[in-house]
């Protein structure tokens, strides 16, 4: 895993120190001799993760975290805090003014690279997260509902595995100050169990567990999916670093020693799950963008986007099981009449009638989508031409018979609908010559007289369609 570095010190052997252990790891550096050039450097270079010291003249690291995590662009770029003093209200400090972590001074290299990874973990899955949300935004959906990191919740639901009931409850009280939901479990198997049955925002693991150790369930947590983004806080003793490094390996995301500091917990404990909330809300902004892109909001039909996207797949796809796929184009007759006598209002009822007789029309892997204002289509993989003609036949008269009902003092609105039928070749078809036909035939089902079917004309479709 290779990523950039900002180390900030106002010391330049501190600066050189630091800089060559992570050369050795092949990280890339950036270097900063104090706060200011540091926010400076952090806003052109957009490193992946910045070690901040804390005690530096003008602009102290406190303050330098601050203002990156207040500035959009910065926000999400981890901050390890990097003090001289292992004093623990320093520590909190750091974590209040928004820093992901810190490390004390003479820096072990354990701790150092394990931070380092854990939170270019971090940074990489956020960054793919915007990167999709980008893609969205290509797509022509944008969401004004942007998460903004200050906005987001630290408090959450959290599962505490602790063999000592003594040392559970003391957690659990200093995380219910926080206004956390708070459930434990004594064993690693309880622990799963919970795990799996609910879903947490935040997991805490003490490494000495009856029966199994604590790095199992952590494992066990990542390689499940309930699990496997949940952010896991391990407690350990100060003599269990080659396991802590394990857990890192595993994927753990942050850990406390004993004896442990109240505040101190709550920090990490409220660090964590802002994370976990952040990462939660690009991820359902992302899920609302995509739907929101690919289905029409009047209907909930598919929209002409997700059509487009599929069609020539859903095309290869049939022709290479030797089957054909039909394509129905379905235009409402004379509607500008329906929202003239009626209104827009009366109208958009229609059309989602007429949408929700369509759908109930269909089989559960046909695809039917409005593509345009009254105009639908449904593509039928695995069809014939003359089952497709009899759904067309069937979807026509039931949309003729029975007037459409709409809210207000209006009589039930009759409409029909005109059909065009195309079937792919057999010897290949793109999913435009498809649509072009299908809409020829739209065309002449409308210039014969409406309310009807039209089939397209293809050469050896006959053959196929008799098969
Ligand atoms: P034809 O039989 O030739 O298809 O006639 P038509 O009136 O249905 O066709 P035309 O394309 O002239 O008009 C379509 C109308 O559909 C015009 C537009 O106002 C209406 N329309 C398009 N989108 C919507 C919508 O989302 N809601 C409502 N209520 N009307 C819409
Ligand atoms: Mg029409
Ligand atoms: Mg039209």
């Amino acid at each position: 895993m290779s990523a950039r570095v900002l180390i900030v010190d106002d010391l330049p052997t501190n600066l050189k120190v630091l800089e060559a252990k992570l050369l050795a790891e092949y990280f890339d550096v950036l270097t900063a001799g104090g706060g200011q050039e540091a926010l400076d450097i952090a806003a052109k270079e957009l490193p992946d993760i910045v070690l901040l010291d804390v005690m530096m003249p003008e602009m102290d690291g406190f303050e330098a975290c601050r203002r990156l995590k207040a500035e959009p662009k910065t926000a999400h770029i981890p901050v390890v805090m990097v003090t001289a003093l292992s004093d623990i209200h320093d520590r909190v400090t750091g974590l209040e003014a928004g820093a992901d972590d810190f490390l004390t001074k003479p820096v072990d290299d354990i701790a150092l690279l394990a931070r380092i990874k854990s939170l270019v973990r971090l940074k990489m899955v956020i960054d793919e997260w915007h990167r999709r949300e980008q893609t969205c935004d290509q797509l022509g959906v944008l969401d004004d509902d942007r998460p903004l990191p200050d906005e987001v919740k630290t408090t959450g639901k959290v599962l505490v595995i602790e063999k000592s009931t003594l040392r559970a409850n003391k957690i659990r009280e200093v995380l219910e100050e926080e206004q956390n939901t708070v459930v434990s479990a004594a064993t690693s198997a309880e622990g799963f169990s919970l795990g799996m049955e609910d879903e947490f925002d935040l997991i805490i693991v003490s490494l000495q567990l009856d029966g199994a150790d604590g790095l199992r369930l952590c494992s066990q947590y990542r390689s499940h999916e309930t699990t496997r983004q949940t952010p896991i806080l391990l407690i350990c003793e100060p003599e269990e670093k080659e396991a802590l490094l394990k857990g890192f390996e595993l994927g753990v995301n942050d850990y406390l020693i004993r004896p442990i500091d109240g505040n101190e917990l709550k920090a990490r404990a409220r660090t964590q799950l802002r994370h976990k909330h952040f990462h939660d809300r690009l991820r359902d902004n992302y899920q609302r963008s995509l739907s929101l892109a690919l289905t029409d909001s009047l209907t909930g039909l598919h929209n002409r986007r997700y059509v487009t996207a599929h069609l020539e797949s859903m095309i290869r796809q049939s022709l290479e099981k030797g089957k054909s796929l039909a394509l129905l184009m379905i235009d409402i007759d004379f509607f500008k009449k329906v929202n003239d006598t009626h209104g827009h209002g009366a109208g958009d009822e229609v059309l989602r009638g007429v949408a929700e007789r369509i759908k109930r029309n269909f089989r559960e892997f046909d695809l039917p989508a409005r593509i345009g204002g009254e105009e639908f289509v449904v593509v039928m993989p695995d069809s014939r031409l003359d089952v497709a003609v009899s759904v067309a036949e069937r979807l026509r008269s039931k949309i003729a018979e029975t007037p459409f009902v709409v809210s207000g003092d209006v009589e039930p609105i009759a409409v029909t609908v005109s059909i065009g039928v195309a079937l792919t070749k057999a010897s290949g078809d793109s999913a435009d010559d498809l649509m072009n036909r299908a809409d020829e035939a739209l065309y002449e089902a409308k210039g014969s007289g409406r309310d009807r079917v039209v089939t397209a004309p293809v050469e050896g479709v006959k053959q196929l369609a008799a098969v």
